[in-house]
């Protein structure tokens, strides 16, 4: 029994339907309307080059979060990824090359080298899913129960986990797993009071599909599982408004040659190297101001003059580094950023001017309750700041030189074109990687280190990227271990009486 048909949940059902187990997968979407993280995902996936290498870098990356047996696990069985997806796509008649997209996230870390992030040439986690999805249905054993949503697990006395309960066109249905119970339901990105009470700073956004709101990690804990990693989310920083249900992607924002833009915070100072956007941009982002209590950078402004607004090119909406648009699921609410942001302006989403001390009253008389943002802080921006950043910063470009954040020279170009805009950002993206901790077979882990028996789980829920998240990684994460624990849930022995575990 698998919960959630994303990536993780279809890795899960082919590796369990291959290894002789009848398959039954739950999800909440209805049959058509299927928005998963994995099939608007940019599709990119690490396969190392090499496996010592690889488990230096991970460990590098994780620090104490995560022992060195699952490190080690990670980077044999991620650098079989390659080969996995050329013959999937192959098993189904679909085009099998696969195309090098980036290195490591963190090139400086030991090991990096090993590191290389992979795509399908044929399209982005749309096509991945799409191969993924053949797959599933080309297996006779594999049955998928759309609109189906898992509400609880079914335990025994002694905490065997019998199945789920779950809700289906209202009716409440409960569905006996022989072997096993896999948790596939991703992260808890659309949960505001786990968002709240977990991830440091707020509010937190995601561009993601909202079907994402942690119903598997309640279930998990309900269920007695240890939780590791709730802090970690990989996030950049992008836009959000009030009257919109999911965030915009502005991962891959390099509007060069029009790098007329730059960030402050909201006194109306710049805190960082804006051109670089990565999975752990929000981290410049979270700052708490230990003295007003206040974080003075959620949300923070993006300032831009006249000629960027006119580059041609939507603010969000960024292209993979293969090419394909993702962050869709601003798409499948049939909203398409304007190429001119003049739709954005009507809206009131991005703020305009004739002067910077005038953008800076505009911004001024938003901080507050308002219908477009939520503004967690009482703070004010004073003109005279905002119009001292933005000379400094004009004055870097002129100069080609940025002392103070080191953004690179061709990158830099005077705010110079009036009018001027800006609009609010705020860590902004794809996932929260937090949730059930997990063994190296994929079974979840109670809070003593013990499995729970028949209790499974794959995917970005309880992702094993704790202190920081790598580029790539979570594809990599559901292809490696979802073979690892569909395969070993189908080896339970058959007969929710039979006793496993504890
Ligand atoms: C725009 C975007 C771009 C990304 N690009 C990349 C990338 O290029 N490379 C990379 O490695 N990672 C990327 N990521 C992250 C990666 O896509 C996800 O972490 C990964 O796909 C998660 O897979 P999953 O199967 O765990 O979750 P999902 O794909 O989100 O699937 C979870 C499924 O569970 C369902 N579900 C939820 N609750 C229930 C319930 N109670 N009952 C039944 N079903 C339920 C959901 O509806 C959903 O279909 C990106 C993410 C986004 C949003």
């Amino acid at each position: 029994m698998i919960v959630g048909y994303g990536g993780a949940g279809a890795v899960t059902a082919i590796a369990a339907a291959d290894a002789g187990a009848n398959v039954v997968v739950l999800e909440k979407n209805p049959a058509g309307r299927h928005f998963c993280n994995t099939n608007v995902s940019g599709g990119i996936f690490i396969s190392p080059t090499e496996t010592e290498g690889a488990f230096r870098y991970l460990k590098a990356c994780m620090g104490d979060t995560v022992g060195d047996e699952m490190c080690r696990l990670w980077a044999q069985e991620t650098s079989l990824n390659k080969d996995y997806v050329a013959d999937l796509a192959r098993s189904v008649g679909e085009p099998p090359q696969i195309i090098r997209c980036a290195g490591a996230e963190f090139p400086g870390l030991p090991g990096a080298a090993a590191i290389s992030s992979w795509a399908l040439a044929a399209g982005t986690g749309g096509k991945l899913f799409s191969v993924l999805d053949q797959c599933v249905r080309a297996r006779a054993s594999i049955r998928l129960e759309y609109g189906a949503s898992g509400r609880r697990l079914v335990q025994s006395a002694d905490g065997e986990v019998l199945g789920v309960r779950a809700l289906r066109n209202g009716a409440v249905i409960s569905i006996r797993a022989r072997r096993a119970t896999i948790l596939a339901t991703g992260g808890y990105e659309y949960h505001e009071q786990l968002k709240a009470n977990f991830l440091h700073g707020g509010p937190r956004y995601f561009y993601g599909p909202e079907g994402n709101t942690g119903d598997g990690l309640l279930m998990a804990m309900a269920a007695g599982a240890d939780l590791w990693h709730m802090n970690a989310a990989s996030q950049h920083y992008g836009m959000a408004y009030k009257n919109f249900p999911v965030g915009f992607n502005l991962a891959n924002f390099r509007p060069f040659p029009r790098s007329s833009y730059l960030v402050v915070d909201q006194h109306g100072r710049r805190f960082f190297d804006e051109t670089r956007n990565g999975h752990s941009a929000y981290s410049h982002f979270v700052f708490f101001d230990p003295e007003s209590g206040a974080c003075p950078r959620i949300p923070a402004y993006l300032i831009f003059d006249e000629s960027l607004r006119l580059m041609g090119r939507p603010l969000s909406a960024s292209k993979g580094l293969n090419g394909g648009l993702i962050g869709a699921a601003a798409a499948k609410h049939g909203y398409f950023w304007s190429d001119d942001q003049s739709r954005e302006i009507e809206r009131g989403w991005i703020m305009k001017a004739d002067t910077i001390a005038q953008l800076a009253q505009a911004i001024r008389s938003r901080q507050g309750p308002n219908d477009v943002v939520i503004y967690p802080n009482n703070i004010r921006m004073a003109a005279e700041a905002l119009v001292g950043s933005i000379a400094t910063f004009n004055e870097y470009a002129r100069q080609g030189n940025d002392p103070e954040f080191g953004r690179q020279a061709a990158l830099l170009e005077p705010l110079a074109t009036p009018p001027f805009y800006a609009t609010e950002v705020w860590p902004v993206g794809p996932n929260t990687q937090g949730g059930p901790r997990f063994d190296t077979r994929g079974r979840v882990l109670d809070a003593y280190g013990e499995p729970i028996p028949r209790l499974y789980k794959c995917g970005e829920l309880g992702s094993i990227y704790g202190r920081c998240y790598t580029g790539g990684g979570n594809l990599a994460e559901l292809l490696a271990f979802g073979r690892i624990a569909g395969r070993s849930a189908a080896g339970e022995p058959s007969g929710a009486a039979s006793r496993v575990g504890r």
